[in-house]
C-alpha cells in the first residue's frame, strides 16, 4: 500500500513554522503581514476558498480582510480598488479569487495587482521571472505540490515526471519547477525530465508516459482520469484535482483526478482527496503573502 502524503499535516507543519516566523518579525518591530482578499460575485465554492484563506491567515498572525463586491462592477471600478491596494502601505499581499466575471478581462485584473504584492504569482511580471528560474513569487498550488514533494523525502533528480495538465495556473509553473535546474536562483528546481500532457495527448500515450513516471501530478479536474493500471510500482502519484460530484445517494463531495481506491495498491506514495493538495495551497498562499510583506520591507514602518 503506498503512503500517504497527508497535505493537511505539512500544510498545518509550514503554518506553525510561518506563525514563529511572524511573531519574530513582529517582535522586530514590524507591523503584522497583511492580506486583503477581493470576491466579486457569488460564486459558493469560491466564498468557501477565501474564507479557509482568511482563516489560515488569522492562525498565521496574517491580518486578513476580504472585500465582496457585486457581479456587476465595472472592470474599471476593480482596476481602481485594486490601484489602492497597490498604493496602501497597509496591504502586502492582494489576492483576488477567480474567476472574475465575463465582463471582465482575466489577464488585464492579473497584471493590475502589484507584482510585489502578488500572493498568487499570477502577474506577468512573476509568470516571465519564474519562466527565467529567478526569485519571484510562485503561484500556490505548485509551489505547494513541490513543497510537498520536498518535505515527504520524495527524490526529483534525473527522475521521470508527467504532468497532466497545462494550465498556466497550475500545470504550467508546475512543470517549469520539476524539470528547472536546482542550481539556478530560485532554488525551486527539482531537475526531473518533465512530460506535459493535455486534453490533445492520446490517451494510449497518455498511459504509456504514466506508466514509465516516476512522479505523476494530476491537474485537470477530471475524475478518474488517472486509473491503477497506468501507475509504475512505487510511483508518486500527486493528486491536484478537486472536483465537487454527488454520489448515488444524492450527497456531494470532493474528488481528485486519481482513481485513489486502485492506485493506493499500486503507487509508491499517493496524496488523498480532499486533504492532499487543497491545504498545502493554503499554507502556500500565507508563505507569499509573509514573503511579500518582506518584499515590501522598506516602506513598512517599524513600530518602535
Ligand atoms: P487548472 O487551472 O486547475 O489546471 P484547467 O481547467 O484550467 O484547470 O485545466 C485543465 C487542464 O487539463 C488543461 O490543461 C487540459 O488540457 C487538461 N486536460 C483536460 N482533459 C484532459 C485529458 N483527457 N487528458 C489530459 N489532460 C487533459
Amino acid at each position: 500500500m503506498a503512503k500517504i502524503l497527508d497535505g493537511k499535516k505539512i500544510a498545518k507543519d509550514i503554518k506553525d513554522e510561518l506563525k514563529i516566523q511572524i511573531q519574530e518579525w513582529v517582535k522586530e518591530g514590524y507591523r503584522a503581514p497583511s492580506l486583503c482578499c477581493i470576491i466579486v460575485g457569488d460564486d459558493p465554492a469560491s466564498h468557501t476558498y477565501v474564507k479557509n484563506k482568511v482563516l489560515a491567515a488569522q492562525y498565521c498572525g496574517i491580518n486578513a480582510e476580504t472585500i465582496k463586491f457585486e457581479s456587476t462592477i465595472t472592470e474599471e471600478f476593480l482596476l481602481d480598488k485594486i490601484k489602492e491596494l497597490n498604493e496602501s502601505d497597509i496591504v502586502d499581499g492582494i489576492l483576488i479569487q477567480l474567476p472574475v466575471p465575463d465582463t471582465m478581462d482575466e489577464r488585464k485584473v492579473c497584471n493590475a495587482v502589484s507584482p510585489h504584492k502578488d500572493v498568487d504569482g499570477f502577474h506577468i511580471v512573476n509568470v516571465g521571472q519564474l519562466c527565467l528560474d529567478m526569485k519571484t513569487i510562485v503561484p500556490a498550488t505548485a509551489l505547494g505540490v513541490v513543497e510537498m514533494i520536498k518535505r515527504s523525502g520524495i527524490e526529483t533528480h534525473g527522475r521521470k515526471a508527467v504532468v497532466i495538465g497545462r494550465s498556466k495556473n497550475v500545470g504550467m509553473p508546475i512543470a517549469i519547477m520539476l524539470h528547472t535546474d536546482k542550481k539556478h536562483e530560485s532554488g525551486l528546481g527539482m531537475d526531473a525530465t518533465v512530460t506535459i500532457c493535455h486534453r490533445y495527448t492520446p490517451k494510449n500515450d497518455l498511459e504509456f508516459f504514466c506508466q514509465n513516471a516516476d512522479i505523476i501530478i494530476s491537474a485537470t479536474g477530471i475524475p478518474g482520469l488517472v486509473k491503477a493500471n497506468m501507475i509504475k510500482p512505487g510511483a508518486t502519484v500527486i493528486d491536484v484535482g478537486i472536483t465537487r460530484i454527488t454520489d448515488a445517494e444524492g450527497k456531494t463531495k470532493l474528488v481528485g483526478d486519481v482513481d485513489y481506491d486502485e492506485v493506493i495498491k499500486i503507487a509508491g506514495a499517493v496524496t488523498p482527496v480532499p486533504g492532499g493538495v487543497g491545504p498545502m495551497t493554503v499554507a502556500m498562499l500565507m508563505h507569499n503573502t509573509f514573503q511579500a510583506a518582506k518584499n515590501l520591507r522598506e516602506k513598512t514602518v517599524k513600530i518602535s
